[in-house]
């Protein structure tokens, strides 16, 4: 990645965690990165705890003034009332969060999440004035049939139609093959270029150059410290959503510098 886009590390902790191991955890990545000097100016990192962990991890990122951001990992459609275990995006935005997953592909599988749903989860999002990582990507059977940009393209385009060039220009795209998601199979370093410059191009068609330039594409999918340095080489791949690697705080915080030393050489 060689552009003024400062890349994102994204650790989706799913249902893993509770507040406690939550606390532990965020207090021994902000070591591990202070003892690496660690530059947050050329790489933002980013956690996505489950709700019940949201406030321990707000507390004490505004106690130690760290510089780590958070987010949740769905979010209600709707702002307030009977919606039984839902959590609107203003209670949310309430615990100091920056990003919100949308659109994860467990969550397209296990609740009835359509893209006439997501759409308004990103509206909702967008609304409270925090920043939707979008995550699209195509199953095996599209890749298999050849058909994996156009399918995740179309998800993109599908989603953000509607969307204002100011809206669009707060989003953040992960591009995460679900043939990919906690199986250990990876995307190349050149699919998954081909993804992001797909879903680039696809934003500077509907919404300009300044969209198309400044929109952070990430890719997700089985990432560790061994392929991160190959992916993120690529000149579209500004970061990742990282699962199963995301639970060992030594693997995310070397993933981070990884990614740090790699854009920062690639740009000398
Ligand atoms: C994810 O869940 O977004 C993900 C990419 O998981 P993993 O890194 O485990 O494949």
């Amino acid at each position: 990645m060689v552009s003024a886009r400062i890349p994102l590390v994204a650790g989706n902790w799913k249902m893993n965690f509770d507040h406690l191991e939550a606390v532990y955890f965020v207090q021994k990545l902000a070591w591990l990165l202070r003892d690496a000097h660690f530059d947050f100016r050329k790489c933002e990192v980013a956690l996505m705890p489950a709700f019940t962990a949201l406030r321990s991890v707000q507390v004490l990122v505004e106690a130690d003034k760290l510089k780590i951001h958070y987010g949740a990992q769905a979010v209600s459609v709707t702002s307030q009332g009977a919606f039984t275990g839902d959590v609107s995006a203003d209670m949310i935005a309430r615990l100091g969060c920056r990003y919100v997953i949308v659109g994860h592909s467990e969550r397209r599988k296990y609740h009835p999440e359509d893209d006439a749903n997501i759409v308004d989860q990103v509206r909702a999002v967008l609304a409270a004035g925090m920043q939707p990582i979008l995550c699209v990507g195509e199953s095996f059977e599209e890749r298999r049939q050849g058909i994996e940009l156009e399918f995740a393209v179309g998800q993109v385009r599908d989603v953000t139609r509607d969307l204002s060039d100011e809206e669009a220009g707060k989003l953040v795209i992960a591009y995460e093959p679900v043939w990919a998601i906690g199986t250990g199979m990876v995307a190349t370093g050149q699919s998954a270029q081909d993804a992001a410059h797909a879903i680039r191009m696809s934003l500077r068609t509907t919404f300009g150059r300044n969209v198309c330039d400044s929109v952070r594409i990430l890719y997700g999918g089985s990432v560790t410290s061994r392929n991160a340095v190959e992916l993120i080489t690529e000149p579209d791949v500004d970061g990742f959503l990282i699962g199963g690697a995301a639970l060992d705080v030594n693997e995310l915080s070397t993933i981070a510098r990884l990614t740090v030393k790699t854009t920062s050489d690639a740009a000398k």
